[in-house]
Formats: C-alpha cells, structure tokens, sequence
C-alpha cells in the first residue's frame, strides 16, 4: 500500500488486502439489503476503506462518512466470509478515522461525544446518569411523556430515546415473588459478592465449586441490575461462586464504536486492572455487546508491547454466561407455566463471542417450554449501540423487519442476551402497539430455579 501509511486504517492493511471481492457478504448484511447500495455493503465499505488508506479519499469525504457511518457493526458479514476478513477490526479502524478528522458534527454526534467523554469516563458521572434515568422511568415520568404524545412533536429520535429508557423496565410476568425453600441438596450458603451493592438470594448451593468473576456492564447494572441478579443466582445454582471485583467498569463498546479508540483504551486498561487484581477465573458477561468487547481487548492493545500480553489472558478468560454454563452443565427447572416464547440472537454474541446456540441451552433447561423459533433470529434488529439514535431512519427499517419475524411466531415473550437489543425490540413493539414481553434467557432460567425450589428468601 501507498506511502500514506500514516492513518490508522492504514495499519490494518493486511485486513483489507485479504477481501477478495467474491460478495458472498452482501446477502447477510442488513443495510445492503435495506439500501441496496453497494456501499452500504462490507464489500463496498472495504473499498472505501482502502480508498481512504492508500490516500485516493479523504477521511473527511462526505462518502466515507455517510457509509461507514450507516454500517451496523453488527458483523453478520463476518462468519459468511471465505477470506476471512475481519471486518469488526476494519470497522473499528474506519471509525476513529472519523473520529481523528471529523469536520462537520451533527449536534447529536457532538451530544454523544460529551457523554462518551465526559459522562463515560467518569464512574461517579455515569452512576449519577443511570440514577436519574432509572428515577425518571421509576416514577413514570416516562411513561407519562410518552402517553401525552408531547414527545414525537420534539423529535421521533426523542420519542424512541423514552421508549428505549421505558423498555429497561421490569414487566410484571417476570416479577413473580420468589418461591419459597424446598428442594435442597446441601446446606444453604450466601453467594460471595465482593462489592455488590444489592441483596442476593441465598441459593442452595451444591458440592462442586468453581469461582467466577461476573463483568457487570453499565447499561445492564445501571438499567437492568435483576439480569445480573439472575446470572449470580443461576451460576450459583450450577455450581460457580461469583465475586464482581469493585474496580470494573464500562468495556469501551461505545467508544470503540464511534471511533474513540482512547477512549476505549482508558476504560479497557482500567477493566484488565480490576480482574487481574481479583485472580484469574474466568470473566463472566450476560451481554454481548460487552463480551465482543472484552473479547477484543487483546486487539485493542495489540501495538502495545506493555499491555498487549495483558490484554491477550484478559480476553482469554471472558465468556458469556451461557458459554460458562455449557462448561458446568446446566440443571433442570421447574416449568414457567408461560406463553409461546422466542430467542433473538445478540449479533455481538454469535459474531464476536461466537456463543452460537449455547444460549438455547438455558431455554432447553425449562421443562415444557414452548419455544417457537424466531426468523432471521441471527439478523440484526437495528440497535446497534446508539445506532437508533444516530441513524434512525435505518434503524427503523431493520427494527421493522425484525418486529414483523416476531409477530409471526405469535409469541408473548422475546428472550435476548443483550440490553441494547432487549431495549430495541421491546421499544419498537410499544411504539407499535405490540404487547410483547422481553427478557434475559438467564431470567427465565431463574424463574425455573425459583420454582423448582432452589432459592431461599433471604
Ligand atoms: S465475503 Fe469477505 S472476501 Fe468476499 S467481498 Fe465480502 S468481505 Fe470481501
Ligand atoms: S457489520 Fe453488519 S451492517 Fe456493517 S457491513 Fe457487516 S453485515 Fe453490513
């Protein structure tokens, strides 16, 4: 490649020199099909990528921009690919280009930028953020603007921004109080939460051991706090003790993706620190988002000499809870006695993490589940981070197909491993009209152990 090696595109260009343009991505990405625009499409993207590396485009070229910006991150391109092309690192690499020489900023890619650095990067700021989101949403004050129909006059992006913040909340089929004792197969024991600010359930614990650390996620601690609830209580019942190490925070999947590679670093370097500290069992998420990030650490410092072999075990040890549970084998519950109920899977979870089916574990762990198969469970739906925000029109029609999947499977339930999906889908079916319940797989399963007995109140 040319002399213009200096742009951090450029430094990836034994990725892009591996495309061979054959186009067998071009069916499995979301926005090709949307737009039908060849560069709406990995193979088009990669050419504007290498455009850009070898100095024939700008980075500030309102193409490059408009292109790279519209691309999910969603990596459905990646496992149909015979080349193998990374497209996720490409990505990544495309969009601190635009970072590093943006020109022009919409006041909404300027908002995120605030918040990316000056809210996500402090703790103290981001908990202050959540406390009032969950404030706003727990005392109806969403729900409220959302009935008065005040909020699509501001602006649809406002609109679908509550809708998002209302979908985080508990839905009554899921908040059944816990069963009482019964079942036991060994003396009563309190999980080791080193840190952890809310009360467990006491689980009755077996003989078998094995300590895990739990990456709790921003998002899904600071809107979603009984997902992470649930997987202690589920690891527990399968035999893992879990510890959440103090020091963790956010994983950088929002920086990385807008192209805030320090950003990422700071909060990547910060994460390594926390779990090294406490051990080397392995890192447990329940969102795949975070997990495709914490899973690519080990690229994110690979030009590190002092951080990178870190970086390399870090990455080594994570694994999504329900890829922990296929490891420890997963007990049966008890039936939930529920309606038809589907899985959509979190792109980040079968792309980056390549959980694949292990998530359907915890759904075959329910007796007399009715499971009904999703369509196009493996595409993405359209949230994408703060994609929704960002390119809404887009978006939208993603999310319009997926809504359309789930309606024909005609069940009540939608169980996904990720928040923002959770968040996606669920904000798309109120907006609609459709009463559809969304969960966590793992809070099902939960739901099974309090019905077969395993948990005690505490
Ligand atoms: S499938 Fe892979 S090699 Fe073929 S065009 Fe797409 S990215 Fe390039
Ligand atoms: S990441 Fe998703 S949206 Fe982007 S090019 Fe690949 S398949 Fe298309």
């Amino acid at each position: 490649m040319a002399s213009q090696l200096n742009t951090t595109l450029a430094a990836e260009e034994d990725k892009l020199l591996a495309c061979i343009h054959c186009g067998l991505c071009l069916e499995a990405c979301p926005t090709y099909i949307a737009t039908g625009d060849e560069n709406d499409s990995p193979r088009g993207r990669i050419y504007l990528m290498r455009a850009v590396a070898e100095g024939r485009l700008a980075s500030t070229a309102n193409s490059f921009r408009l292109h790279i910006d519209r691309c999910l991150g969603c990596r459905a391109c990646e496992p149909v690919c015979p080349a193998g092309v990374e497209y996720g690192q490409l990505l990544e690499g495309a969009r601190a280009e635009l970072h590093i020489n943006a020109t022009r900023l919409s006041f909404t890619q300027r908002a995120l930028r605030f918040a990316l650095r000056h809210i996500w990067l402090s703790a103290a700021r981001l908990n202050f953020v959540f406390s009032c989101a969950r404030l706003a949403r727990d005392s109806g004050l969403v729900r409220l603007l959302l009935k008065s129909k005040l909020a699509p006059l501001l602006s649809r992006q406002f609109e679908f921004g509550l809708a998002l913040l209302e979908s985080s909340r508990p839905q009554q089929a899921l908040s059944v109080p816990p069963a009482s004792a019964g079942g036991s197969t060994g003396p009563p024991a309190t999980l080791r939460t080193d840190e952890i600010t809310h009360p467990l359930t006491q689980v009755v614990l077996t003989s078998r051991r094995e300590p895990v650390l739990l990456f709790k996620g921003c998002v899904t601690e600071g809107l979603f706090s009984r997902v992470n609830q649930a997987t202690a209580r589920v690891l527990a019942v399968n035999g893992c003790t879990t510890s959440i190490p103090a020091k963790q925070t956010c994983c950088g999947a929002l920086h990385a993706h807008a192209g805030d590679l320090d950003g990422a670093r700071q909060l990547a370097q910060q994460n390594i620190e926390a779990f090294t500290d406490t051990g080397d069992a392995p890192i447990i998420t329940n969102a795949g988002g975070c997990g495709a990030m914490l899973v690519s650490y080990a690229h994110l410092f690979a030009n590190n000499e002092q951080m990178a072999p870190q970086a390399r075990r870090f990455s080594n040890r994570v694994r999504d809870v329900s890829q922990q549970l296929a490891v420890t084998g997963i007990k049966m519950g008890e039936g939930i006695g529920s309606d038809k109920i589907t899985y959509d899977a979190s792109c980040h979870l079968i792309n980056g993490q390549h959980a694949g089916d292990a998530p359907l574990r915890l759904l075959e762990a329910i007796p007399d589940l009715k499971f009904v198969p999703l369509a196009g469970s493996d595409r993405c739906c359209g949230g994408a981070g703060v994609y929704n925000l960002m390119e809404p029109e887009l978006s939208g029609q993603v999310l319009a197909e997926k809504l359309e999947h789930v309606r024909g499977t005609e069940a009540g339930t939608l169980a996904t491993g990720n928040p923002g999906c959770h968040m996606q889908i669920r904000a798309g079916a109120m907006l609609a009209g459709d009463s559809l319940r969304v969960c966590h797989p793992v809070e099902l399963l939960d739901e099974s152990y309090r019905r077969a007995g395993f948990y005690i109140e505490s």
